[in-house]
């Protein structure tokens, strides 16, 4: 049976017991236990054992796709394509998601009682976001792009820095004799094929780890939030299907001339990766291999835009964040002015680049939005309980989304495959 078959067989196995357990056990302590202590750490394994290979990757590959465009100005043509689809898109979705959440208003029907329910059952972990909130996007942010110390960004997930660090290696490799170059871009080479080695035999157990994943989800959830928030849920799922299937199908059509039942077929298991996960990050590996070697973007794009996107591309998110807003303001009964509104597009677009493609990375985020636009940062409480099973939705647009790109700058600005100096440089120990 093909991985993503497998993989999917997991996911609603996973799902299927996990909503079992849940109705007929109830969160009983034996329940918790095993959730905690089992099915919990099997999930984080697989998760840390394909985050583990996230920095070498995103080096490896974005200093050889940069390496292999040959210039800069070629880099800064790819780079503005990249940069305009990456903002249109994102645009784009949180205008939907803004029309849908004015159109179906799922927060008038919340009752004043339940939202406080909400309010105080998950204050805690509203509490402990608000720190992460306080520095979340400032000017540091942008000043942290350049870091003193690559070495302590990698270590601490500083993904925009270590990008940055990557494309530097890449360019100044552009810009040397190519005996000095090719050391370095054979190691590169080496490198970037180790950690897709390592990925594929990470994925093997994918359809376990992804069983266990979802089975914490399902078995702890709290199914009555699912009534009183269904029309808030159905409009955040609703939006992001129709952006996936309806946006992406027509931008895939008319920009970047690509069949989409076809971009479909072959991204499921990118698809099926993010949903389980819920983390950019940790599908940047599969994506990457997907984009290259079953949509065919050559390495030189793939290994430029997809890190990239992983890190500042998030359709989904901001969709998500545009609803959420609105759905907070409604519940407390607040209506936001059409600038109030336009705020919140330009925030949601500028606040998706910085979220972290962890699960629930842009809660902090989202916070600092509420509060620019004078909300009570304390109602995205209502709204985390069903955090999780959203994140798994907009994980898989914002990924979707970073391979759409991917096929758009291939239209525009695409280079024969493969990368020229590696494979020339590589050729007689391979
Ligand atoms: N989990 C999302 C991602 O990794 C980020 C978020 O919206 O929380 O893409």
């Amino acid at each position: 049976m093909a991985l993503h078959n497998k993989i999917l067989l997991g996911l609603l196995a996973g799902a299927v017991t996990g909503v079992i357990v849940n109705l007929t056990l109830g969160l009983t302590p034996t329940v918790e236990w095993i959730v905690r202590n089992v099915s919990e750490p099997l999930g984080r394994v697989w998760l840390n054992a394909l985050i583990m290979v996230v920095i070498p990757l995103i080096i490896s590959t974005l200093a050889l796709g940069v390496a292999g465009l040959g210039s800069i100005s070629k880099l800064g043509r790819i780079g503005l394509v990249t940069l305009a689809s990456f903002v249109g898109l994102t645009t784009i979705a949180v205008v939907l998601g803004l029309l849908a959440v004015n159109i179906v208003r799922p927060g008038d029907g919340i009752d004043p009682g339940v939202r406080d329910r909400l309010m105080a059952t998950y204050q805690g972990q509203a509490t402990s976001s608000m720190g992460l909130a306080a520095g979340a996007l400032g000017v540091n942010t942008f000043v942290n792009i350049v870091p003193r110390n690559p070495v302590a960004a990698a270590a601490n997930g500083e993904m925009l820095a270590v990008i940055f660090f990557a494309l530097m290696i890449g360019i100044a490799l552009t810009t040397l004799r190519p005996d000095k170059a090719e050391p370095l871009l054979r190691f590169l080479d080496s490198l970037a094929h180790v950690t897709i080695a390592i990925i594929e035999m990470v994925m093997k157990f994918a359809p376990y780890a992804v069983f266990a994943l979802i089975f914490s989800v399902t078995a702890r959830f709290g199914f009555d939030l699912l009534l009183s928030l269904l029309w808030y849920m159905a409009t955040v799922v609703g939006s992001l299907a129709v952006f996936l299937v309806l946006g992406y199908s027509v931008i895939l059509r008319l920009v970047a001339r690509r069949n989409p039942i076809d971009f479909f077929r072959k991204a499921r298991i990118v698809m099926l990766t993010a949903f389980s996960t819920s983390s950019s990050n940790a599908t940047l590996p599969t994506t990457l291999r997907v984009t290259e070697d079953e949509l065919g973007v050559p390495p030189q794009i793939a290994g430029f835009v997809i890190p990239l996107g992983a890190t500042m591309n998030m359709n989904g998110t901001a969709l998500f964040e545009g609803i959420t807003i609105l759905f907070i303001a409604q519940v407390f009964g607040l209506s936001l002015s059409l600038g109030q509104q336009i705020i919140v597009v330009l925030m949601s677009v500028v606040t998706a680049i910085g979220v972290a493609g962890i699960p629930g990375g842009s809660i902090p985020l989202l916070m600092m939005v509420l509060a620019m636009v004078g909300l009570p940062v304390e109602g995205i409480a209502i709204v985390l309980g069903v955090d999780r099973l959203l994140d798994m939705c907009r994980t898989t647009v914002n990924v979707a989304g970073d391979m759409v790109t991917a096929t758009i700058v291939d239209r525009f600005e695409g280079v024969p495959a493969p990368p020229v100096p590696l494979s020339a440089a590589a050729g007689p120990q391979s």
